[in-house]
Formats: C-alpha cells, structure tokens, sequence
C-alpha cells in the first residue's frame, strides 16, 4: 500500500493542483480515480493531488465536439446519452466491454490516457476515433491523442494536468468497430484492434483509421492497409486481401500471454470481422 503517502491534496483550480505537482515533483501524483496508482503502489509517492473538486467530471457536447472531463469514468461513458448518440451507440457498446463493471465505475479517461498502457482498450478506442487532448499547463492546450503518445509521456506530465477528452461527432457516413481479444471478458486484451471507415454514396471507402493494439506494443496505425482500403468497396475479395496484408505488416511479439505467431494470426481475424461488422451495418 501506500505507505510513503504525506499529504493528500485537494486543490480548488487547475493551477493550484499544477502548482502542487511542479513543487513536489516526482514525489506527487494527480489521482484521477487511484486505482492504477493503489494497484501498482509505487514507494516513491509521497504527495496525492485529487482532482475531484475542479469539476472535471463532465460529459458535455457542442456543435463538433463530445467532451469528456479527464475525472469523468469509463463507467460515466457507457451511461452517456451523449456518447450514446456516436456510431449508434457502438462506442456505449465497447466501454461496455471493458474490465468489469466496479473496475469501469472508478477508471477515469484522465487516468487511462496518463498511464497509456500497451494494451489499453481506452487509449485503442480513443486512437481510432482521432481523440484529441486537452492539456492544462498553466494554459489550455490542445492536442491530438497521437501527438500526445509521441512524447515523453511520464515527463511531460510533470508539469501538466490532462483536462479534457474530445471526441469529434462524426456524421452517419463514417462507422467504427472495435474488438479486444481476451481470455476471459474481464481479463486485459492479448490483441486489440479499432475500425474508422468513412464511406461515399456508392460505398467506396472515402478514409479510414486501422489501430492495434496489445500487440504486446502500444496502439498503432496499420497505414498500409488504411491506404488499401480507400477507394473500395468492401467485397469479400477486399476483405480477404485486407486481413492478409495486416498480417503481413503488423509488428507482433512474443509475451508471457502468448506468442508473436499466435498474434499475428489473430491481427487477421479481426481484421476480418471488423471490416465484416462494418460491412453489414453500411
Ligand atoms: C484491475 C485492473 C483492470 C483493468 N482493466 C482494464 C481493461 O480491461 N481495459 C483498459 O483499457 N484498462 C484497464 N485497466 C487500466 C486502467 O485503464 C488504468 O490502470 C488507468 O490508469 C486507471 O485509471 P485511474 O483513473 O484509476 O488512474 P489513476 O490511478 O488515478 O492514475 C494513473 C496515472 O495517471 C496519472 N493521472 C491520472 N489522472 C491524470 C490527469 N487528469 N492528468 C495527468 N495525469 C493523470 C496519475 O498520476 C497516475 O500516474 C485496468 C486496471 C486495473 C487496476
């Protein structure tokens, strides 16, 4: 447990809990909904800055854009009527999907996103639907989920606070589908891999976002089928071809879980389905 633990802040404002975080440095953590940090205990935490009175606990949409407040959970999500209205409730289904039902009251989309593990349904997710970030650093910043997992994740947040998730509202013409692989419901993905394809009135594939997951690597953009698939339409010879050159290019490796062959075969299969449950729906 935490035993090293000093104080436990509770700061009013974005730039006291900032401020807080700067002074104690690599001593302090921001507590989104403290299960990673309880879970892992790391010795080293001496100071806990709670975000829970700044009111960042929000699911709230304008003309473009869904916005999810850094202290909102995954639980909040799927109960969302707002994020309900996106890919006709697809998006409700999948954080549904993840972890168990207490696990998903607690985990925050700020806690989730800062911690950024490999196989992480939410940064999967987040990915494929082009999330952007916004970034308190005495100023509000605003910055693709992508760009965000270029930098130096652990260092970068010394010194800033995750405010806000925002998910564009994409029109009826783009579809999303999302797979997580895993042993059992609750247990983490072994492979992941999230759909975003936007269709033209002739069901030609007009762009498209291929992410994967867990492999045992971070989420990654699969451009070579991305680049494949626009222009098509989906066929089962388009299908075929798709899963084939996943397998083809995805970079897979071995793990305690299971091995890199084992992955690979499996990029394929959902892959396949993916495009399949796309395909349907259009
Ligand atoms: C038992 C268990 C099962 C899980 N199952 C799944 C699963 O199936 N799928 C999945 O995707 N994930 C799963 N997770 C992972 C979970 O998404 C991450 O552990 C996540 O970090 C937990 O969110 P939290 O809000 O509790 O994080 P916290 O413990 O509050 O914080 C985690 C880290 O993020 C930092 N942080 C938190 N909020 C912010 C912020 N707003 N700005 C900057 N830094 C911040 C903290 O300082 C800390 O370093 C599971 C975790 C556990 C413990």
């Amino acid at each position: 447990m935490l035993k090293n633990v000093k104080e436990y802040f509770y700061p009013e404002s974005l730039n006291e809990a900032l401020d807080l975080l700067k002074k104690k440095g690599k001593s302090a953590r921001v507590v989104g909904g403290g299960l990673d940090i309880i879970w892992r205990s790391p010795k080293d935490i001496e100071y806990l800055i709670d975000l829970e009175n700044l009111g960042l606990s929000y699911i709230e949409e304008d003309e473009e854009n869904i916005k999810i407040g850094a202290k909102t959970t995954i639980g909040e999500a799927q109960k969302s009527l707002v994020v309900g209205k996106l890919f006709k409730g697809k998006l409700t289904e999948v954080f549904s999907e993840i972890a168990t039902p207490i696990i998903r009251n607690v985990i925050t989309f700020g806690g989730s996103v800062a911690r950024n593990y490999p196989w992480s349904d939410i940064t999967a997710i987040l990915l494929t639907i082009d999330a952007s970030l916004v970034i308190f650093t005495g100023e509000e910043k605003e910055m693709t989920l992508s760009e965000f997992m270029r930098v130096e994740i652990e260092e970068f947040l010394d010194e800033a606070i995750i405010k806000e998730v925002r998910i564009k509202k994409f029109d009826p013409s783009y579809h999303f589908s999302y797979i997580r692989f895993t042993r059992t419901a609750s247990d983490i993905p072994l492979l992941n891999e999230g759909m975003l394809l936007k269709f033209d009135k002739e069901k030609r594939v007009e762009d498209a976002i291929v992410v994967i997951g867990a492999r045992p690597f971070g989420p990654t953009r699969m451009e070579t089928v991305e680049e494949f698939l626009l222009g098509k339409t989906l066929t089962d010879e388009v299908i075929g071809k798709a899963k084939e050159l996943v397998m083809e290019t995805v970079k897979v490796a071995d793990d305690m879980r299971i091995s890199g062959d084992y992955r690979r075969e499996l990029s394929g299969v959902l892959t396949k389905r993916n495009l399949m449950r796309i395909r349907e729906e259009i």
